[in-house]
């Protein structure tokens, strides 16, 4: 895998300032505004881990007064994070991903899961026929649905 910098997207919630960390595609954590905090407390608060891919055990958080200290924070925590992840951990990230977003196009076409009929298949919204076991057909055929 090619190294990849960390880039941050807004959220698109006007009302609460929040940055989506990413690893290249990897949703990795998030820094945001802290909402019903006292002034006097840090008004910023930042995590560091995904899921799947790392374990929760593995996930850091803390709080800061400004947004450049807790984006800091954050770096410091992910370069302790990154050198124990594989190409693995962010592929388990992705799938998820993927699985969950075409099971919602599944649900909003209208179409069954498998799981859901009797004889355990179902048709794509692509028109594949898929059992069961559909993860192939998601990761090869609609891989990065989700993205
Ligand atoms: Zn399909």
């Amino acid at each position: 895998m090619t190294e990849s910098a960390l880039t941050r997207r807004r959220s698109d919630n006007p009302q609460q300032e929040t940055w989506h960390v990413y690893f290249g595609d990897v949703h990795v954590g998030t820094i945001g505004m802290r909402a019903g905090v006292p002034t006097t407390a840090d008004q910023w608060a930042w995590s560091v881990g995904f899921y799947p891919g790392t374990e929760p055990g593995a996930h850091r958080f803390g709080s800061a007064a400004s947004f450049e200290a807790a984006a800091t924070a954050f770096k410091a925590a992910w370069d302790r994070l990154r050198p124990t992840l594989t190409e693995d951990s962010f592929e388990a990230w992705r799938r998820s991903r993927d699985f969950h977003a075409w099971k919602y196009r599944m649900w909003s076409t209208g179409r069954r899961l498998p799981t859901q009929n009797r004889d355990g298949w179902s048709t794509c919204f692509c028109g594949d026929r898929i059992p069961i076991a559909s993860e192939a057909h998601i990761y090869t055929a609609h891989r990065g649905i989700g993205a």
